[in-house]
Parts: C-alpha cells; structure tokens; sequence
C-alpha cells in the first residue's frame, strides 16, 4: 500500500518528538544527535520505492540511502494530510493535547492514531506520520549498502522463489524445537508472528509442540501451503488488528474476524466434525492455542 503513494514523493521535512538521555549515542532518531544528522541527510530526498522485510518498512530514497522503520510492538505508519498546532487551532476531538493532528480525514482522526512520534512532511501537501503508542519503534537510516539486523532474517514466505524444498532444509535446523517456535523463527522464515503459527498450525492439524524432525513429511507440505494461504489471506484482509496494527489510512485490518483458532480458549474448534475444544499453552515463552482433538503431536 506504501508503495502505491510514496514513490515519487520529495521529502521536504522530518520532525519527531522521540527523544531522551537514555538513548545518547544509540544509531537511531531517538538520539537527538542522530536525527538531527538523519534530518539533513534525508530532506530534499525523493522515495524511490518501499518494500517490506519482515515486520519492518523500508523506504527507498536511492542506492545509497534507505530509511529502516522497525514497527515493534505498537508502531504504525500513517499517510494523509497532517497540521502542526499552533496555539490559536482547533483540533479534532482526543486531540487537543497532540502537536500533529491530521485534516477531514475520520479514519486517521481516530483519537487511536494519535500517537504521533515521527512526521515527514512531503511534497504534494501529505505526510507520512509514526503513530507509536509505546515509543518500542526505531528508526534509521542506512547507508551505502551497511549491514543491518535484517540482514540476518530468513527468506520471505511469500517469495515466489520459497518453495517446499527450501522450507524443509530452513526448518530441519532445529530438528529437536516446536514447530511453532520454528515457524515463529525470524531468522529461519521472516514475518510469522504468534497468531499466524496458531492458525497454520490449527489449519494442518498438527499440535504446535511437535518435534520438527517426527512430523510426517505430508504434514510439513501442509503447513508450507498453509503458510502461503494464511499469509496472502491476511493481505487480503489488510492485516490484523487484534493488537494495534492500523493499515496507513487509519483503518483497521480485518484478519482477527477471521481467527479459528487463536485466543478461542475454551471454545469448540470450527473444523467441521471435529467436537475438540481449543486449549492455551505456552511454548518458547508464546502462547499457543490449539484443538485438543484433531492437532496431533508428532
Ligand atoms: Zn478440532
């Protein structure tokens, strides 16, 4: 979605509130030092493109510069039309205390969205904000093709060139662990979070304790199917917004109306005939749901 309305785009000006002495000499905005040496580096810039990797955004400005958004637990990005308040405006309700607020736009004036960390003001009139509830996000820019922590994350599931073999030989690294933990592996598979490994797991019928190693090699051709089904099906619904992610128009992802499995503890199981209800473990420190009559442990 970033990718259809901010390539073409100058950046004209970066503020953000982030800010504090604990993060003194931290390579991120956080670092007063640092964002003021990000600010100049990346005003007068024009986006070139924005791709994805993992739960992160990266924002393309040209071969040598690319702006990381590290997403954490309650970071989202926001496009539309935002003003800076100034003493004499009128502010839309729930933001009365907020130095940004955005213009006629119902769905990013949710008093949720207010959050406002970060603000690139861009050339056509729009911005592009960081709403960050609980300040986890990190933003930086990286430079001439520098290593960064992405680098080491595994392939993307929904990579045409991710197919069965590849998978297999990336989860077989851990024989001994839990799928589930495996799944959750940034750095085997990138972008499996705790509620896709529920749903997978519940969809191909294995129980998310089972050792890599003795699950049957039809079962691990099911999850890899399901991991790209889940995956694609929750770009179709825009994400999922059990927790806080919003979509950059403000709007709420719709993937959490269609769990089956996750956070149903108690409930009967929907796989039709099946009468097993939905238990909750933990696992690798997670919290696991599962049906207790037809996820099987291996
Ligand atoms: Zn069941």
């Amino acid at each position: 979605m970033l990718n259809d309305l901010l390539p073409g785009r100058k950046i004209l000006d970066v503020w953000s509130s982030y800010g504090g002495v604990i993060h003194r000499g931290k390579n991120h905005i956080k670092n007063k030092k640092y964002f003021s040496q990000f600010r100049k580096k990346v005003v007068g810039e024009k986006i070139e493109s924005v791709n994805r990797r993992g739960k992160n955004v990266l924002i393309h400005l040209n071969k040598n510069k690319t702006i990381l958004v590290h997403m954490k637990m309650t970071g989202h990005l926001l496009f539309g039309k935002y003003q800076k308040a100034g003493a004499e405006t009128k502010k839309p309700e729930g933001w009365e205390k907020e130095p940004w607020f955005p213009i006629k736009n119902k769905a990013l004036q949710d008093p949720f969205n207010r959050f406002i960390r970060l603000v690139f003001t861009l050339s056509n009139g729009k911005h592009l904000v960081l709403s960050d509830v609980r300040k986890f996000a990190k933003v930086c820019l990286i430079e001439k093709g520098e290593k960064t922590d992405l680098d080491d994350l595994g392939p993307e599931p929904l990579d045409k060139n991710f197919n069965f073999e590849i998978f297999k030989t990336i989860i077989l690294h851990r024989p001994n662990s839990p799928i589930k933990s495996v799944l959750m592996d940034q750095g085997l598979i990138a972008g499996i979070g705790n509620i896709y490994s529920d749903e997978i797991l519940w969809l191909s019928g294995i129980h998310p304790e089972s050792r890599v190693s003795k699950a049957p090699e039809e079962k691990l051709k099911l999850i890899f199917k399901n991991i790209k089904l889940l995956l694609a099906k929750g770009i179709k619904f825009k994400g999922d917004s059990t927790s806080d992610y919003r979509n950059p128009d403000g709007i709420r992802g719709a993937f959490q109306y269609h769990h089956k499995v996750y956070q149903r503890k108690g409930e009967k199981c929907l796989k039709k005939g099946c009468g097993g209800k939905i238990s909750r473990i933990v696992v690798g420190g997670r919290s696991a749901h599962f049906c207790d009559r037809h996820q099987k442990k291996y």
